[in-house]
């Protein structure tokens, strides 16, 4: 399928994405909620000019610098960060001794165990969530499922493309959230310690490649970097990027 599109394309990288969930729905890994928050996604990229904007590439150096530093750092996957950045996620666990963990919001086993499945193929050796022996309070049962010894224990979790309730009972638990959203109106993205407005397909291996130039870093450093960091600033920026229609926003932060 994505053979048939030529790199040139002017919008190639929207439609390998879009391919990768269609295929994602197809293996049994993504829901189909989830082809609808990708059209929301989609849009917001569209306004953002389809690529990292300096306050977001600002907001995954400090969310890298919060998973070096993090006593026990989980990435918390669903079904459209496995279909859309299995491998690279792999990559940012290896770089930043982090965990992963299937979290879903519409639960089922079979859809639990495809994504495992998908994720080892896709290199990893471990991956927590199907214990689901540990519980965020303040959510409804299925909601509220993770593991007692992933999500559960985490100090830093990574909670890309989450929904608007969860985000906010997991920062009422007092774990460190960092959120991947394109929409910096999202209530996930307004919970989070660290708001990446960002595509996952760009962010998480930006968010690697930012662990891998800080890994020789000291403890004073990566502080430096988490203080330097403004959430309410990013989001500011990163409205203002989509209204302007693609201006970086950067102004704007240093102005508020
Ligand atoms: P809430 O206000 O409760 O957070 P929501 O509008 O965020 O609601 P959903 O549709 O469940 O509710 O969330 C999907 C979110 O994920 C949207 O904000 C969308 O912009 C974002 N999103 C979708 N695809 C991507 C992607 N590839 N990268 C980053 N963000 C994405
Ligand atoms: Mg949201």
């Amino acid at each position: 399928m994505t053979d048939d599109i030529p790199e040139s394309h002017p919008r190639y990288e929207s439609l390998i994405t879009r391919h990768r969930i269609e295929a994602g729905v197809e293996k049994g890994i993504t829901s189909r909620q989830g082809l609808i928050a990708q059209g929301r996604g989609e849009a917001f990229d569209y306004l953002l000019g389809e690529r990292t904007i300096p306050s977001a590439d600002a907001a995954e150096r400090a969310a890298a610098a919060h998973l070096l530093l993090a006593d026990h750092a989980v990435l918390s996957v669903n079904g459209n960060v496995a279909a859309l950045v299995p491998g690279e996620l792999v990559d940012l666990a290896e770089a930043t001794d982090a965990d992963l963990e299937v979290n879903l919001f519409n639960r089922t086993d079979e859809r639990m165990r495809a994504i495992v499945a998908h994720l080892r193929e896709h290199g990893a050796e471990a991956v927590k969530g199907l214990d689901a022996d540990g519980r965020i309070p303040g959510l409804d049962h299925e909601r509220a499922k993770v593991d007692a010894d992933g999500i559960g224990a985490a100090d830093v979790v990574l909670v890309p493309l989450e929904d608007g309730d969860r985000a906010a009972a997991l920062a009422e638990m007092g774990k460190t959230e960092l959120v991947v959203d394109l929409n910096p109106l999202s209530r996930s993205a307004r919970a989070a310690d660290v708001p990446i407005v960002d595509n996952l397909i760009r962010a998480i291996p930006g968010l690697t490649a930012h662990a891998r130039n800080l890994a020789d870093a000291d403890r004073d450093t990566l502080e430096g970097i988490i203080r330097e960091f403004d959430a309410e600033d990013a989001l500011v920026a990163a409205e203002e990027a989509i209204r302007s229609g693609g201006d970086d926003g950067e102004s704007v932060a240093a102005d508020v």
